[in-house]
């Protein structure tokens, strides 16, 4: 555990929070401190249907409260990244790709269009966790968030039988929960940390990460509500990463964009928001026959590259 134990405030402590307030607020997900510091007054009166002049006072004592003074030496820092580990992807390339596989700490995510091989990747990573760290696992348990219903524990048996893993032994480590829409998606990924005091969960899979805030944040006027709620959730899932020095893999679509005539149309879904807070982003386009190129867009420390890679019965190969 990298994160020192907090005295720990809730939100009843607030002034101008009383029970129903506090139930409202926690229906909508604001159910700690840091969670209403960061927040702003119009999300938090449309959300939880309180005054905006409300909002803005319990907003604002919520900042005086919240324990941000978080500097850190940079001694600790070093200290944090000294417990990075990584994960193996099944593909030596991708590993290769991404600086040794998925590191915890950090958020990778994978994007690229219908059937590029996101969930594939993820069912792997799933599997690959609960090998020993001999083998390039976490010897771990997993979380999956599963937005669009393509989890298969078919594809999670054959992945383990690639691997010469007991099937049932793997299946019984990975946790899935389905995601019914954004609120329940980010709901879900707060409350992965009771899941992890339970389990040693040190990877969290969303897949997909986008899809339920695409299609119900639709249109320019809902723009900004949008990036604010994923901001916050991106930011929970990093929260547990770095708590849980555990790997956060997400997954996202693309969409074409309009404003782009040459190279390639394609971009991810979430604008900046997606992008500054991933740390690794990896486009996946199709080749042939299963063959996929795995290209990293983005990384603080690794130069932009790209590799093969192989789908196959057995899971991710190195593709050649
Ligand atoms: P995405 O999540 O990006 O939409 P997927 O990860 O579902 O795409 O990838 C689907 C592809 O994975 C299929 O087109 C196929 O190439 C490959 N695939 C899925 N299942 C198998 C399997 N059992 N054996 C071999 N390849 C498979
Ligand atoms: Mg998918």
């Amino acid at each position: 555990m990298v994160e020192k134990e907090e005295k720990k405030l809730t939100i009843e402590d607030l002034p101008g929070v009383g029970e129903a307030t506090a139930e409202k607020l926690r229906e909508n997900g604001y159910d700690d401190i840091m969670n209403l510091a960061v927040a702003s007054p119009k999300d938090l009166s449309e959300l939880s249907g309180i005054a905006e002049g409300a909002a803005i006072k319990i907003i604002a004592a919520a900042r005086k409260s919240a324990d941000i003074g978080n500097f850190e030496t940079g001694e600790q820092i070093l200290q944090r990244r000294k417990d990075v580990m990584k994960l193996t992807t099944g593909s030596k390339n991708l590993d290769e790709l991404l600086g040794g596989g998925f590191e915890t700490q950090s958020i990778t995510e994978f994007f690229g269009e219908f059937g590029s091989g996101k969930t594939q990747i993820m069912h792997q990573a799933a599997v690959n966790a609960t090998m020993s760290e001999e083998q390039g696992g976490f010897d771990c348990d997993v979380l999956i968030i599963d937005s669009e219903n393509t989890f298969r524990p078919e594809r999670i048996i054959q992945m383990s039988k690639g691997k010469d893993l007991d099937p049932d032994v793997v299946l019984k480590r990975i946790h899935v929960a389905r995601a019914y829409n954004s609120h329940h998606q980010i709901l879900l990924a707060e409350k992965a940390g009771d899941l992890a005091k339970e389990f040693p969960i040190r990877l969290m899979i969303v897949d997909s990460l986008t899809s339920h805030f695409r299609s119900e944040y639709m249109g320019r006027g809902s723009l900004s509500e949008r990036q604010q709620l994923l901001n916050r959730h991106m930011h929970d899932l990093l929260r547990f990463g770095t708590v849980n020095n555990a790997v956060i893999a997400v997954t996202n679509q693309v969409s074409a964009r309009p404003d782009v005539f040459f190279g390639d149309p394609m971009a991810p879904i979430g604008g900046n928001i997606v992008g500054h807070t991933a740390t690794f982003r990896v486009y996946l386009r199709k080749g042939k026959a299963g063959k996929r190129i795995a290209r990293l867009i983005d990384s603080p420390y690794l130069p932009e590259g790209e590799t093969v890679i192989q789908l196959s019965e057995n899971g991710i190969l190195d593709g050649v």
